[in-house]
């Protein structure tokens, strides 16, 4: 990854005046990303630096009951207060927003459908902070910042190959491969909700039966024990690492990665039993000489990741502009104006 890189400065921030000679020009304001998190309870913003600092954040819960406008507006107002305190109190300029946010969603974020508390349905997120900030905003599925944000400064740091696995309310997750983030043609590449871990077993709301998500998500386990996946039993914890272990062998094997990283509250919250049980079983099913070895390990960044997921987005996204732009100027003929 080299999401590190740091950027140049902005020309033309140091006055509208042309620099006479005798003039001092004054030293460039840092640079950050405003970053946006749309999680299951919280909208989360923070500012974040060209080296994945995160400086500042806040967060209002998301309230239930209400309409996808009021979600907006309390979404609205703590993106405003940021950029205020942006140049106010920390004196940065934001050169763009970068959004995580839970699917269903559309590629960059232009219509979202998150599972859980919102009321969004196909919802133009993007399109809604690019008009309220007038900042270029790049957004992505909330697991895949994720996985930026952990080859970034996280447990996959220095990896050019991983996948990110977040076992939450649902499960998600994103595969760093020869060190880009896939997409596929829809988005959703690394998606692994939706691997079948248990022939004809319990019916997922995708439509099949046995997925990923229907057996080991923090919903399933809430159907199948009764209880809240924060009051595991030692059973369950065993159980959901032995079908994470199994989902993630599939993907090692099938991808040639040697790490798998787990976040989210569900595995987080089991802890070493979860973790143990799910090497156990991809010990027993990475067999192939590139793939045994492979190692699953938790999520570093707490919660910070999904700020800093949404911060390597946005600055990503600046990156990627600014090669389109430089490969467009090569592609002129030399003579072009
Ligand atoms: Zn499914």
């Amino acid at each position: 990854m080299t999401t590190d890189d740091t950027l140049p400065a902005e020309p033309g921030s140091t006055g509208p005046e042309e620099s006479p000679a005798e003039q001092v020009a004054e030293p460039a304001r840092p640079e950050v990303v405003l970053a946006v998190d749309v999680g299951a309870e919280f909208f989360q913003v923070g500012l974040v630096t060209p080296k994945g600092a995160l400086i500042d954040r806040l967060r209002v819960p998301i309230e239930t009951d209400v309409g996808p406008e009021s979600h907006y507006t309390a979404l609205a107002n703590i993106v405003t207060e940021m950029s205020e305190r942006a140049a106010d109190h920390h004196d940065v300029v934001v050169r763009s927003v970068g959004v995580g946010c839970g699917g269903p969603a559309s590629r960059g974020l232009e219509a979202v459908s998150p599972m859980g508390r919102t009321s969004w349905r196909d919802f133009p997120l993007r399109s809604r902070v690019a008009d309220l900030t007038g900042l270029p905003v790049f957004g992505d599925l909330d697991a895949k910042a994720l996985a930026l944000a952990e080859g970034w400064l996280g447990a996959a740091r220095g990896h050019a190959d991983f996948c990110a696995i977040t076992v939450s309310a649902s499960i998600a997750g994103g595969i760093v491969l020869d060190g880009d983030l896939l997409d596929g043609e829809s988005g959703y590449a690394g998606h692994i909700g939706h691997m079948i871990v248990e022939p004809g077993g319990r019916r997922c709301h995708c439509g099949t039966q046995g997925c990923l998500d229907a057996e080991a998500s923090g919903a399933a386990i809430e159907v199948l024990t009764g209880r809240p996946p924060s009051e595991p039993t030692y059973e369950i914890m065993q159980r959901t690492g032995r079908l994470i272990g199994r989902a993630a062998a599939s993907v090692c094997n099938a991808f040639d990665l040697p790490l798998v990283v787990v976040g989210g509250s569900v595995a987080l919250g089991f802890g070493a039993t979860f973790f143990h049980d799910a090497q156990v079983t991809l010990d027993d099913h990475v067999r192939l000489p590139y793939s045994r070895g492979a190692r699953i390990t938790p999520s570093r960044l707490g919660d910070t990741g999904p700020l800093v997921g949404a911060g390597a987005l946005g600055w990503r996204g600046i990156r990627r502009s600014a090669r389109r732009a430089a490969a467009g100027a090569a592609a002129q003929p030399p003579n072009a104006r």
